[in-house]
């Protein structure tokens, strides 16, 4: 094998970066995936987001995309909502009974990856409340870690917006969100929204 890097630009969010495949369009995971995402404006709001559909390969009605981390591990065959709780929220628990845990769209869409509309939960009905989320995620909720503070006049899918336009400006982030200079600068330096 040649050790040849070769100097990208991520079609998602147009970082640089190198990588010793020559067509590797994106920096990162996060960006491969979400760039087959897209937010569904005809679905109900839920957590005050609409759904964000899964516009790849589907098998059974769930997206689905390989997955494993770079660069050894293998990569395998992963449905999409969750391989959105990994991205957002890191490991799925293992879980008990046959199914282990599984991620549940509280939209009932499995197209659906907006990780606010996921909640881990058990197939077995007598454990959903010791497994939901919140409570098996280390004591973190990660559906909505940044909505929950109560000022916030951003969604998530608001901030993943902003962070996936390297160059949009304070003024814009302040008009486009309605939010204070101070505010608008701190999402964008990411000192707030630290999780996304
Ligand atoms: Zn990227
Ligand atoms: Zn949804």
């Amino acid at each position: 094998m040649s050790n040849k890097v070769f100097n990208r630009v991520c079609k998602k969010c147009g970082t640089k970066f190198t990588s010793t495949f020559n067509h590797d369009h994106y920096c990162s995971d996060k960006c491969r995936f979400y760039d087959k995402t897209e937010i569904n404006p005809s679905t109900p709001l839920i957590e005050g987001e609409h759904c964000l559909d899964w516009t790849a390969s589907t098998r059974m009605g769930y997206g689905q995309m390989g997955f494993g981390t770079k660069p050894n591990s293998k990569r395998h065959i992963e449905q999409a909502h969750r391989i959105a709780w990994q991205l957002e929220c890191g490991p799925i628990p293992e879980g008990k009974g046959y199914h282990g845990t599984v991620v549940r769209h509280k939209c009932d869409r499995p197209l659906c990856c907006n990780i606010n509309h996921l909640e881990l939960g058990s197939q077995s009905d007598n454990n959903q409340d010791k497994v939901k989320r919140g409570t098996t995620n280390k004591g973190r909720s990660c559906s909505n870690v940044g909505e929950r503070n109560g000022q916030s006049k951003l969604t998530e899918a608001d901030v993943r917006f902003i962070r996936s336009s390297p160059d949009i400006t304070v003024r814009t982030v302040m008009d486009m969100f309605k939010l204070s200079r101070p505010s608008a600068i701190a999402v964008i330096e990411r000192r707030t929204w630290k999780h996304i």
